[in-house]
């Protein structure tokens, strides 16, 4: 599923993430464009449409993305020769096989970056789904992002800052994405509710690892956030910091001990996750004990 396919959408055009939009638009009124960018949030939150909007704007002969000029009109047809989009692709071999960034996609990018802009100022890379990047990939990134050439700016989208190693995170600018609002994060048991988990389960669907994986990471961070807010701490250090307001209500019908027993309970989870037991099975006892502690 790519998800850069859809139209496109300038960054003034972007009502959902004000936050996002704002960050980005102050970076290019104040010229002070970062090497590397990490767009992180849910698939679905506008990731990948902000990063074609903002490349838009760094390729713009006004840094503004008018929308008008030569630059702005080849990025809404994909055929700016300074915009380059890398997606996970499946093995050469295996039409059918799992989609991932490999490593012959990142030498690429290394090389490419290494040459001078063809048309504008600079040159975007815009790694979609960088989640993916799998073996060597990760590393010989690194090493890009190690010495980034002049005038070239690289935005990893990604749906989870563990996604990828903290050795590449911390050469990014973190812009975060909101969910959107039919997606909000519930209180403790409510939790359940959230992506229709119950009805899921109920329902007998199967359910992939990944997705199990991003259900147990986004209670694993609510759960850190429910400590944080117990602990009195400054709700800046929020991950989920537009919905204070709940966490501070969610805390209140929460114990401490409950609070780390639920995180516990994550850690096991994903561990259980990585050595192959059943996703669904994982998420059925993890539903169920999340349940009593919230009850
Ligand atoms: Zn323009």
């Amino acid at each position: 599923m790519p998800a850069i396919k859809p139209a496109f959408v300038p960054l003034d055009g972007i009502k959902e993430q004000p936050r996002a939009v704002a960050l980005l638009r102050a970076a290019l009124e104040s010229h002070r464009i970062a090497h590397a960018y990490a767009f992180v949030g849910a698939e679905g939150s506008g990731r990948a449409t902000t990063a074609l909007a903002f490349a838009q704007s760094l390729l713009c002969e006004r840094e503004t993305g008018c929308g008008s000029c030569r630059h702005c009109r080849m990025v809404v047809t994909r055929q700016h020769p300074d915009l380059h989009v890398i997606e996970p692709t499946p093995p050469a071999s295996n039409p059918k096989g799992p989609r991932a960034i490999r490593i012959e996609a990142i030498r690429d990018v290394e090389r490419e970056a290494g040459l001078r802009p063809v048309m504008a100022a600079r040159k975007v890379f815009v790694l979609d789904d960088a989640d993916r990047m799998t073996g060597e990939s990760p590393e010989a990134f690194l090493k890009t992002l190690e010495e980034p050439p002049d005038r070239t700016v690289m935005i990893l989208v990604l749906a989870r800052t563990r996604a990828v190693p903290p050795t590449v995170l911390s050469r990014c600018q973190l812009v975060r994405f909101a969910r959107r609002a039919s997606e909000k994060r519930p209180e403790h048991a409510e939790a359940l509710r959230w992506q229709g988990i119950e009805r899921l389960l109920l329902r007998g669907d199967r359910i992939e690892r990944e997705k199990a994986e991003g259900m147990v990471d986004a209670w694993w961070i609510w759960c850190r956030d429910l400590l944080l807010v117990k602990a009195g701490g400054p709700p800046a250090l929020l991950a989920n910091a537009d919905r204070a307001g709940d966490l501070e209500r969610a805390s209140a019908a929460w114990s401490l001990d409950g609070i780390l027993g639920a995180i516990e309970l994550c850690r096991r989870a994903r561990t259980a996750l990585a050595h192959n037991v059943s996703p669904r099975l994982t998420i059925e006892i993890i539903v169920s004990r999340l349940l009593l502690a919230g009850a």
